[in-house]
């Protein structure tokens, strides 16, 4: 062993003993949530996670009227859970307020993975800073079909109970639905879930950062009911597509 390579070695080895740890990519928040379940003893159901968007110290975007992506959400998937009532087994899990992004995705991955969740929907709203921005769409990874035919269901729905709403995006020939790249936002919660087998979506049901036609209906009084019955019908529309 060289002078230097001894030097080196010895180097290496003050640093390492000071070195903080790496974390785990993977970790476990300190107290759990509990996974709001409906339809919990049927474990053989198809099972919807819905999870709401960002977490309550990153709300996400801000409406027009101080309203943020989470607390809208919140709301509308407690509408969800308290008004479906058919075989679809129904689960939430609140984002860890400590994690990163990343982290936290990868985290609700497992999760959802453990409690054999089949479809996985992230529920935000779109913000662009323009006036003039319109649109629904639902986002999902190129390419992934399965995730697909979920989402033009969906959209079609969405259509059926919003003529006031329009499409923004065209994935292969279906209006609104709008395949994700790696660069795009969103994309990691969409390819955790799909390493694990799980179909998924983002939803952004419209732009809401300012009052329009299609912000409007959703954003004053009790709109957020608007978009749980919407949530609801989907539910059961797919019991009847998936003959549950
Ligand atoms: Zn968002």
């Amino acid at each position: 062993m060289g002078f230097l390579s001894f030097f080196k070695k010895a180097y290496y080895a003050i640093i390492g003993a000071f070195k903080v740890k790496p974390s785990p990519r993977i970790k476990e928040p300190e107290s759990k949530p509990t996974p709001s379940i409906i339809n919990p003893d049927d474990d053989g159901a198809f099972c919807v996670a819905f999870i709401e968007g960002h977490s309550w110290r990153d709300e996400g975007a801000r409406s027009y009227n101080k309203k943020s992506e989470k607390s809208f959400n919140d709301k509308v998937q407690r509408y969800v859970f308290k008004n479906y009532s058919g075989k679809i087994r129904l689960v939430t899990f609140d984002r860890p307020d400590y994690m990163s992004y990343g982290s936290a995705v990868e985290w609700l991955a497992k999760e959802c993975d453990n409690i054999n969740v089949d479809l996985a929907i992230e529920l935000h709203f779109n913000a662009a800073g323009v006036k003039t921005a319109r649109g629904n769409h639902k986002r999902i990874i190129k390419g992934d079909h399965e995730s697909l035919s979920y989402a033009k269901l969906f959209n079609r729905t969405y259509l059926a109970m919003f003529p006031f709403a329009t499409f923004r995006r065209i994935y292969e020939g279906v209006k609104g639905v709008c395949g994700m790249g790696r660069r795009d936002a969103g994309y990691w919660f969409c390819y955790h879930m799909e390493k694990r087998g799980i179909a998924s979506m983002l939803d952004e049901p419209f732009f809401a950062d300012f009052r329009n036609e299609e912000s409007e209906p959703f954003m004053e009084g009790d709109g957020y009911k608007k978009l749980g019955d919407y949530w609801v019908k989907c539910l059961e529309l797919l019991e009847e597509e998936l003959n549950l």
